[in-house]
């Protein structure tokens, strides 16, 4: 998957469409398998990026942490809707007192007015080439299609140690204490993002990515040179993993946003970003530097009138044509 940062919203439609297929039942509440978090920001589960998991420089699967329910991912709450209908309630309130919960940060960003940004980033499980949570089971029970790539927790062999989650860098496997193996005499077992993979078997994309407002989201396999992602990472290179400092080899991939410009004390425009360049070396490496100044040129053509493949790409025309599952 290819996510065009210049173009998210920070709707949330795509968190509600995972959550409403997949985990809004069964001990998932709490998990937002697909969550969009604003950066810089602590991010979700809080502050994921400082576990010292993924892979060490020497190849070594570094052991990483656990985060907890609440204090790190929050507590789901229910709102009193019942009593506000029955007239016992007045106003509007949540069964808990939330205390923190995914993009509690919201829009905080950093910087100061008028030079201030944030910038929105959706994440789902990143379907790694070299997926730390795979490495560190010690059952073997999580495993890499082969078909399509795609990363799948097998519940009929997991024992819930949670190694997996642990060692993922991205924090994108959950501990479900609901969850039960029978037959192993398991309780609680780890789940995570599944590609929707029952949805790309009949030839649909993912929910997240086809309910997505901004169609930011394109799919495709990156060895079919027709496809949006094929362009966009290969040709182009336009887009580029989070973290690959991780060294998990993720297979999705951002396309940079470009940065309005600083105001200086007048209040004129002057020529410098407002998006420190250094904030977005962190998440997508020193490549992004010529992404950026890629993305300009061929922005600056299409306003010319000139052709660009990579703006028509990125403008999504026809949502269908995003897709290549
Ligand atoms: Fe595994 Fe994490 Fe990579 Fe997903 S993002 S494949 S859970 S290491
Ligand atoms: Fe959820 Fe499917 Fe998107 Fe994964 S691909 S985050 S399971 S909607
Ligand atoms: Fe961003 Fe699309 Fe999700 Fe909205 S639905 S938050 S635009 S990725």
């Amino acid at each position: 998957m290819v996510m065009d940062l210049n173009k998210c919203l920070g709707c949330q439609t795509c968190t509600a469409a995972c959550k409403t297929q997949w985990t809004n039942r069964s001990g998932r509440e709490y998990m937002y398998w697909n969550n969009v978090e604003t950066q810089p920001g602590r991010g979700y589960p809080k502050d994921y990026m400082d576990y010292n998991a993924g892979w060490d420089d020497n190849g070594n699967l570094k052991s990483g942490g656990i985060p907890n329910v609440p204090e790190d991912y929050g507590t789901p709450w229910e709102y009193n809707y019942e009593k506000l209908v029955q007239g016992a309630d007045k106003t509007l309130k949540p069964d808990v007192e939330p205390s923190w919960g995914a993009n509690w940060d919201e829009d905080v960003g950093d910087g100061e007015y008028p030079n201030s940004y944030h910038i929105y980033l959706p994440r789902i499980c990143n379907h790694c080439t070299n997926p730390a949570c795979l490495a560190a089971c010690p059952n073997e029970a999580i495993r890499k299609r082969e078909s399509d790539g795609v990363v799948l927790v097998d519940l009929k062999i997991c024992e819930g140690v949670m190694a997996c989650i642990s060692s993922c860098p991205y924090k994108k496997v959950y501990y479900n204490s609901s969850r039960k193996n029978d037959e192993k005499k398991i309780d609680g077992q780890s789940e995570k993002c599944i590609f929707c993979f029952p949805r790309m078997e009949k030839g649909l994309p993912p929910a997240c990515a086809k309910q997505c407002v901004g169609r930011i989201r394109h799919v495709g396999y990156m060895d079919d040179e027709d496809s949006h992602v094929y362009k966009l990472v290969k040709k182009w290179k336009v887009a580029l993993p989070l973290r690959a400092d991780f060294g998990t080899m993720p297979n999705v991939y951002y396309v940079p946003p470009l940065s309005p410009p600083k105001f200086n004390e007048h209040g004129e425009v002057m020529d410098e970003p407002r998006i420190p360049l250094s904030f977005l070396q962190k998440l997508f490496g020193s490549s992004v530097e010529r992404t950026l100044e890629t993305l300009k040129v061929e922005m600056d053509k299409k306003s010319r009138g000139e052709n660009s493949e990579v703006m028509d790409i990125l403008i999504a025309y026809k949502h269908s044509d995003m897709f290549k599952v």
